[in-house]
């Protein structure tokens, strides 16, 4: 049996995040909670002799993405007329941009499973045009006749398409790829990434070769992915649909495929177009847009500094692993509240931030999780949180203590010190109080205490346990392991 290698490239649509639209000055609304049909005009309805107006700010957050993603900035743009006929489409074509792009030639270094770094090449991003949104209804519907609803609220939307070069490998490179530029997009504050609203879609091209060759094969393109688990799986099947049609003698057909995610297959939609079937020509309604070097360059001091090197400076900075830095990064709203919390200063001595780091990932994030929210809800500050690990650090509240503290300030957003008090939380520090307990402890504990003499130094755990029972858990657990020890050798 031949061996084959996949060759994936992604087709990346992002809305981006303007007041208004790309060509006319509606309103850009929610395309799931908005009453349908509310933001258009005659511009973005279609109508005969209406003019565009290029949008500046969609312009700007474009130049952003481009030059987040390593892409030369082309100074003269075209936009272009790309014709078809499709209901979502009122003007039967959609402004895009088609042999002068906005950005050309980036890059973006992707972390696979393995732990290797690998490049992926950037084709191109341009600026283009959303359609409108088309629900098909079936017999449950209130129109039991059928049919199709055409909202036209996103018609007209300012939409960037972001090209890879076909450099992807395995379903797992395609998602990697998508989960980061969606990662950035966010920390550009250009698209929500919410993909369950549509306002982040991916499509990825898919072909085999035999190993070793050149020639790229025939590609399928995958569409209407939601989900990047969709992206991972429709991927992986369909590398193993084509794998089987070679095998058998065959040939993989050009097409625009679906997936079906509860059957789990991809199934064919349509016969691919070429680009010449869309009849490209420059908008004549539209001048050419011209980006200037001092434009580009303003925008450059806009950009946020991004997660790959957000996390070699945690790791260089703070000393943090690897992991825990990604974890941070991960989004810009957990990044900023945890340089929060390193700029308070009125705690003393102050938590390293590999301590704050530490209390953030473990216990701070379980709780977020159990309750699924995000660092927003969190209803304490940052200050409140590092004044917490401080009370650890100088020893007024134990590690496990300062857990059930963290769990009640996450849901009454009280102050550490105020929950402590309110319940004596307090730690029990006071050596002579300790050695009360541990004497205590023995007498009450003759077998016990003879089982250990006898050799079973395991059982030094369940006297600390017993302690820590005695004093509700409160009890330093650094002096009663020591005093623990000093007062059972005394025995022996
Ligand atoms: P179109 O716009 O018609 O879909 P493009 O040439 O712009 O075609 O390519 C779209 C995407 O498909 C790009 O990401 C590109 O890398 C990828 N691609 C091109 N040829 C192949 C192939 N043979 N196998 C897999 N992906 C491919
Ligand atoms: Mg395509
Ligand atoms: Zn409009």
């Amino acid at each position: 049996m031949t061996e084959y290698e996949a060759v994936i490239g992604l087709e990346i649509h992002a809305e981006l995040m303007t007041a208004s639209k790309m060509f006319c000055g509606c309103r850009v609304v929610d395309s799931v909670t908005a009453p349908p049909n509310t933001a258009t005009c005659p511009v973005c309805l279609g109508m005969p002799g209406m003019l565009p107006v290029i949008n500046k700010r969609a312009v700007e957050l474009a130049i952003r993405v481009g030059l987040a993603l390593n892409c030369t900035i082309q100074r003269h743009n075209i936009f272009a007329r790309k014709n078809y006929f499709y209901p979502d489409l009122p003007k039967s074509y959609q402004i895009s941009q088609y042999e002068l792009p906005l950005a050309l030639d980036g890059h973006l270094d992707i972390e696979l499973a393995s732990g290797e770094t690998k490049r992926i090449d950037i084709r191109r991003v341009h600026l283009e045009e959303d359609t409108g949104k088309l629900t098909h209804l079936d017999k449950d519907s209130q129109f039991p006749q059928g049919g199709t609803l055409v909202d036209y609220n996103r018609s007209g939307v300012p939409l960037l398409e972001i090209v890879s070069e076909p450099n992807i490998r395995s379903g797992e490179e395609a998602r990697a790829y998508a989960v980061k530029i969606r990662q950035i997009l966010r920390y550009l504050e250009v698209n929500s990434g919410d993909m369950e609203k549509g306002v982040f879609r991916v499509e990825p091209n898919i072909s085999l070769r035999p190993a070793g060759t050149e020639t790229f094969g025939t590609r399928t393109e995958l569409k209407n992915l939601n989900s990047f688990r969709a992206l991972a799986d429709g991927t992986a099947y369909e590398l193993v649909r084509q794998a089987e049609i070679l095998d058998a003698g065959g040939q993989v057909v050009q097409e625009t495929r679906g997936w079906n995610e509860s059957k789990r297959l991809t199934f064919s939609q349509r016969s691919k177009e070429e680009a010449e079937d869309y009849r490209y020509f420059p908008e004549p309604d539209l001048p050419p847009l011209e980006i200037t070097d001092e434009w580009v360059e303003s925008v450059k001091l806009t950009l946020p500094e991004l997660p790959d090197t957000k996390r070699a400076r945690y790791m260089a900075d703070f000393e943090l692993s690897a992991y825990d830095a990604s974890v941070l990064v991960e989004e810009r709203a957990v990044a900023n509240w945890f340089e929060h919390t390193l700029a308070v200063s009125d705690v003393d001595p102050a938590p390293s931030p590999k301590s704050i780091a530490n209390w953030m990932i473990n216990d701070l994030f379980r709780l977020m999780n159990e309750h699924k929210q995000g660092v927003a809800d969190i209803k304490f500050e940052p200050a409140a949180f590092v004044q917490l690990i401080g009370l650890v650090e100088n020893n007024t509240v134990n590690n496990n203590t300062a857990k059930d503290v963290l769990t009640e300030m996450y849901q009454s957003g009280r102050p550490a010190a105020e929950i402590i008090q309110a319940k004596g939380l307090a730690q029990i520090s006071d050596e002579t109080a300790i050695f009360e307990i541990i004497s205590q402890v023995i007498r009450e504990n003759p077998d016990t205490v003879a089982a250990y003499l006898s050799g079973k130094d395991k059982l030094r755990g369940w006297f600390v346990g017993q302690v820590m029972k005695a004093t509700k858990g409160k009890a330093n657990p650094e002096i009663v392991n020591r005093r623990l020890a000093e007062q059972l050798d005394q025995l022996k």
